[in-house]
């Protein structure tokens, strides 16, 4: 397995004298984004496109590529894959077609779990047999301040766990085969301590999909119930009411990714808007010549550059095991903001077409108006930043 995906990985790089992150960048370009309108709309033919596609990138050696070689990944430096992220996450897609978006789950669970949830999931999670997703919002109790989980699990008589609880805008729990969830084992509501994160198969009896969260019109977030479900000791990830201090560092790390990925989308919106500014022309001559357009292309080019460094300033930064809290507070704020203020200077110069079916743009605007909320709302980051600065 190791030869075998280390030689893909260099011959797809290697073969014609392109570099991967070229090779990802078409692949993404050219076999993913086509698709997108199907992968939206979800269900049975969904689920066949992102299946052939995640066959197409094993065959083009691009599969898993930050993973493990040992569970069948490409075995990646982080600090490497940090540099191809930002052209993979041009399509929300990417990440789930070329076999990354794995990475926060495996790392996790690398980490933290016990021998026998490791040998029993870890390879089938980054073969893309299983899917993974992750619980902590809850519909009657702020995201922004976890102490407050009424999610509970208790311990029966024989040491396996009884969790009972509701959690909403979990992502991908739909396609999910497991979900890790946070919930109080010990302690007071509002403790730091007694929490604890549990790893919770979707076909438990007591598990329930409850319903859909459209945002914006797009699907993909869940409500979710546990209704007593039990599960066996091991399923307990990390240590018994120190669940906080894993959830930060898998969250900074999802951030940061995420926030690349948002790079990669803004400089796709970008691309369209320069695109449509040199091809639409009046009368008088083509929009580039306007300087209210060249405005829009001005600040959004001055947003992209300004964010890149921030980004990755924080991801070198927890590479080298060091505390990112402000360097991925700024990225995260930053990152978001101009994917939402990019789009919307692209949609802008678009015309109504950029609101229309026939581009990205719409998704790329949802999008951003999300970031600014999913992992923690910019408020949350903003007082972190501010507050760990003034320290
Ligand atoms: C697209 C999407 C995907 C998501 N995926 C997941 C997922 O997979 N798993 C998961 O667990 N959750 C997920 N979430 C939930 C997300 O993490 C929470 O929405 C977020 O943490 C905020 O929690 P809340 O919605 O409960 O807002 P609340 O905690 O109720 O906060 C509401 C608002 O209060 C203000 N506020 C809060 N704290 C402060 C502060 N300190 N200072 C000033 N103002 C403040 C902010 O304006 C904030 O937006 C997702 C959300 C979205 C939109």
């Amino acid at each position: 397995m190791d030869s075998f995906a280390s030689h893909t990985r260099a011959s797809a790089a290697e073969a014609d004298g392109t570099s991967l992150r070229e090779h990802v960048e078409s692949f993404v370009a050219q076999r993913v984004m086509p698709e997108e309108t199907l992968l939206e709309a979800g269900g049975a033919a969904a689920s066949a496109v992102r299946s052939a596609l995640a066959e197409a990138a094993k065959a083009a050696g691009l599969w898993a590529l930050p993973l493990p070689i040992e569970l069948g990944g490409q075995g990646l430096p982080f600090a490497e894959y940090v540099c191809l992220a930002e052209v993979e996450g041009a399509s929300d897609y990417g990440p789930a077609v070329l076999g990354s978006a794995s990475l926060l789950d495996v790392r996790m669970l690398q980490g933290h779990a016990g021998d026998r949830v490791r040998e029993t999931y870890l390879e089938r999670l980054a073969s893309g047999e299983l899917h993974a997703a992750f619980a902590m919002t809850e519909p009657d109790t702020p995201g922004t301040d976890p102490t407050l989980t009424a999610s509970r699990a208790t311990t029966a008589p024989d040491g396996s766990w009884i969790l009972s609880g509701r959690k909403w805008f979990v992502s991908g729990a739909q396609d999910a085969d497991v979900i890790t969830v946070l919930a109080r084992t010990d302690g007071q509501t509002s403790d730091r301590e007694g929490l604890s994160l549990l790893l919770v198969p979707t076909d438990a009896p007591g598990f329930r999909l409850v319903r859909e969260l459209p945002i914006l019109g797009a699907g993909g977030q869940w409500e979710i119930a546990m209704d007593e479900v039990r599960l066996p000791k091991d399923h307990l990830i990390g240590e018994r009411g120190r669940a906080l201090p894993i959830a930060r560092q898998r969250l900074q790390l999802g951030r940061t990714l995420r926030c690349l990925r948002w790079l990669g989308q803004a400089q796709r919106a970008y691309d369209l808007m320069c695109e449509r500014a040199r091809t639409r022309s009046q009368s008088s001559g083509a929009l580039a010549e306007r300087q209210l357009v060249q405005q829009h292309i001005f600040e959004s080019l001055l947003a992209i550059r300004s964010t890149r460094p921030l980004v990755h300033k924080a991801a070198a930064l927890l590479d080298a095991g060091h505390d990112a809290r402000v360097e991925s507070g700024l990225a995260k704020v930053a990152a978001a903001r101009t994917l939402q203020q990019v789009a919307d200077s692209a949609v802008q110069v678009y015309g109504a077409a950029g609101l229309g079916p026939d581009t990205a743009l719409p998704g790329l605007l949802r999008m951003g108006r999300m970031a600014r909320l999913l992992d923690g709302p910019d408020e949350l980051h903003i007082a972190s930043v501010a507050g760990s600065v003034l320290r």
